[in-house]
């Protein structure tokens, strides 16, 4: 299979990418090529960076056939080349569908607004943005099975950023199960100034001796039921064992929404971002000035979950 640039559908195509939070984060235990076996709750939230992709007939003028753009604040550290997963995940699509590279002169803009290495899957999210757009832009040449493992092959939590919605992510995150919609409420993202390595976490996180994980079967029989009190209450993280001794702020961020309100609280993904669920908007208005009073240098959003 390949493509002209007479092949689009489009030329330019305009998505929204959202961040995820974990409800649930288990770790089952270490596969033998040093994965680890996951059950994973997670959830898409309405916080995300828009993407735009322009493809082109390349000329002279273009030096490579994928380009990274960032518009807007950017975070230091912000890859622009060939690191960028966007990047890789366009590389990816034009040699599965057999795209003569050479032809064509992709421009990837992305405006960033998640948080960077703070568990909220930024890159990942970027990346399925990427695949489901140059899809779309082709007449959706790869089936939604073939995106999903091209996603898994680039980064574990891309096929749910490409699912989306509510879902249990088991294996290393990519064998994916969607979940009926989480009940509607407030969360806030309390994200401080630590950048954490998720690779870092793992590596601790083997270390950590008897770690109790949480009830992901009561988590799921609780968003079936649509019980957003029971759902709080299973909130659980395994990965704060490995987090919490070197970075107590983070804990202490947990604490700080509960007191001021939250259901619930928790680290997502491998941190640094803490949430708060709410089940009033007035509470997580107030919550969320009070944050930004209390800690300016922290990135402090209020969002709700998305399908
Ligand atoms: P996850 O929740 O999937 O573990 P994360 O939210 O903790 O990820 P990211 O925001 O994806 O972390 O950033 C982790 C690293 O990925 C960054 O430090 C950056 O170098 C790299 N990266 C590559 N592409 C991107 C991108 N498009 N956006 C953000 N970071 C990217």
């Amino acid at each position: 299979m390949s493509f002209l640039c007479t092949d689009l559908k489009t030329k330019n195509i305009s998505l929204k990418a959202p961040a995820k939070i974990n409800l649930s984060l288990d770790v089952l235990g270490k596969r033998k090529d040093g994965y680890h076996d996951l059950a994973m709750v997670m959830q898409t939230v309405g916080l995300c960076d828009n993407i735009t992709i322009d493809v082109t007939k390349k000329d002279k003028s273009h030096s490579a056939s994928i380009r990274i753009c960032a518009t807007g604040e950017v975070p230091p550290g912000f890859p622009l080349g060939d690191t960028n997963l966007a990047y890789r995940a366009a590389g990816m699509f034009f040699k599965e569908t057999g795209s003569s590279m050479e032809d064509h002169f992709s421009k990837i803009t992305i405006d960033k607004h998640i948080p960077m290495a703070a568990g909220l899957a930024g890159g990942s999210t970027d990346a399925a943005a990427v695949l489901l757009g140059l899809n779309s832009m082709l007449k959706d040449p790869l089936p939604m099975e073939k995106l999903l493992r091209m996603g898994a092959t680039l980064g574990a939590d891309i096929p749910f950023c490409i699912h989306r919605g509510t879902c249990l992510c088991e294996g290393i995150g990519d064998d994916i199960t969607g979940l009926p919609a989480l009940p509607f409420c407030h969360i806030i993202l309390a994200v401080p100034p630590i950048g954490i390595s998720t690779k870092d976490v793992y590596e601790k996180f083997d270390h950590v001796k008897a770690p109790k994980g949480p009830d992901t079967v009561r988590m799921v029989k609780a968003i079936s039921d649509g019980d957003l009190e029971d759902i709080c209450h299973s909130l659980g993280n395994v990965l704060e064992y490995a987090v919490f001794p070197e970075h107590p702020i983070i804990e202490g961020i947990r604490s700080e929404l509960s007191s001021l309100g939250a259901l619930g609280a928790l680290m997502s993904g491998s941190g640094s971002c803490v949430f708060g669920i709410f089940d009033d908007e007035d509470k997580a208005s107030l919550c969320l000035s009070m944050m930004r009073e209390m800690h300016p240098d922290y990135s402090v959003n209020m969002t709700v979950p998305t399908e």
